[in-house]
């Protein structure tokens, strides 16, 4: 997959400072962000490549390999440069770095009260058919979710969180050190600005409980490894309130018995007998769409690759499909009887050497050449 040069993607040339590199990454992250974008794997795809852009770019070390190597210096060096997606981490420094708290992301816990629950990720592992020709997929996610007995509020049913007396619910307190006056979250409430004098039973007082959520999962089809599908508000519950997270399914594709696939296309190696590779024949082979038959010219060599145009993959984000291409590989016959030994080896005696294998006469022929030369 060819990548897009980091500063074509966030639109700035190459010796542009690193206060307007902040702006572009803002001007491009804004527009293609998931909340804006709901369900636009496009917006997904740019937001990402944004992000990822920015990473590098922000930071000078990374800067200079790209600016030297390309994307090429950047393999293996850690953070994005290996996988595709973001490392939630990386990801969500840099962007509450650039944006703070627009989003209601990622700083939930510096002022204390409602916070968005966290994002979570889950590997599904697919079979091919399943990728695509695209499926619904139940997934058991363990996660956090409100509590059903106090509302998610923490205090027991029939009392209610009272405020703090302490920071009087602001959640945050002055304390006097030498001449500075410096503001600190509440130590009696944790910031939140209540206290649960009467805490639920069922979540000790944290509103939320620990589930093993059922999901249905509709997986769209052509999606391949790295692919990711966003659940909104499957994540984690919000603490105080606060709005869930959100699920990411990570698309694996797990290996085929008779298939490898590459992007669109797939591969398979089909055996052929010496009598079909020297006459020419029918052979069967599988597609995702059950067995086709493959006409083979007479003297097909062995390794030869049949392209079946359109029996590959249609891709997720649109396209046309794919082909599977036939890899057919030669079989010596095997358990021969000694009448089909005679036969063959009348056969052979018929065979006129450069006439019927010039390939192995003209490697014989180099061979005497290379030993020759070098005079043994
Ligand atoms: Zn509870
Ligand atoms: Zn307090």
């Amino acid at each position: 997959m060819s990548k897009r040069d980091y500063y074509e993607v966030l639109g700035v040339s190459k010796d542009a400072s690193s206060q307007e590199m902040k702006k572009a990454y803002r001007r491009v992250a804004m527009k293609y962000h998931p909340d804006r974008n709901p369900d636009d794997a496009e917006a997904e795809e740019k937001f990402k490549e944004a992000s990822e852009a920015y990473e590098v770019l922000s930071d000078e070390q990374k800067k200079a390999a790209y600016d030297q190597y390309g994307h090429a210096g950047l393999e293996g060096a850690g953070g994005m440069g290996g996988g595709h997606g973001f490392g939630s981490g990386n990801f969500s420094d840099i962007f509450s770095d650039v944006f703070g708290d627009i989003f209601g992301g990622a700083g939930g816990g510096r002022r204390g009260g409602p916070a968005r629950g966290s994002d979570l990720r889950y590997t599904l592992d697919l079979s091919l058919e399943d990728a695509v020709k695209g499926a619904t997929v139940k997934i058991k996610v363990p996660t956090l979710v409100a509590c059903k007995t106090c509302d998610g509020s923490g205090a027991k049913p029939g009392t209610k969180p009272t405020t703090c007396s302490t920071c009087g619910g602001v959640g945050q307190v002055r304390m006097q050190q030498g001449f500075f006056s410096v503001q600190q979250t509440c130590p009696t409430c944790r910031g939140k600005g209540t206290i649960i004098s009467d805490p639920c039973r069922d979540c000790h007082g944290h509103g939320r409980v620990e589930e093993t959520k059922t999901l249905s999962v509709k997986v769209p089809p052509g999606v391949d490894t790295g692919d990711r599908i966003r659940l909104s508000g499957e994540g984690e519950a919000g603490t105080d309130g606060g709005p869930a997270g959100d699920l990411y399914v990570q698309v694996n594709v797990k290996e085929h018995e008779f298939f490898q696939r590459d992007g669109k296309n797939l591969y398979c190696e089909v055996p052929i007998s010496i009598f079909d590779a020297c006459l020419g024949g029918e052979l069967e082979v599988p597609t995702l769409d059950g067995r086709v038959k493959l006409k083979v010219p007479g003297e097909t060599q062995t390794g030869k690759l049949f392209r079946m145009r359109g029996k590959g993959v249609v891709p997720v984000r649109g396209g046309a499909a794919g082909d599977l291409l036939c890899r057919v590989v030669l079989e010596t016959p095997v358990n021969l009887s000694k009448k089909q030994k005679e036969l063959l080896q009348e056969l052979k005696d018929s065979m006129k050497g450069e006439k019927n294998s010039p390939k192995q006469e003209s490697w014989f022929e180099g061979m005497k050449k290379f030993f020759g030369d070098m005079k043994i």
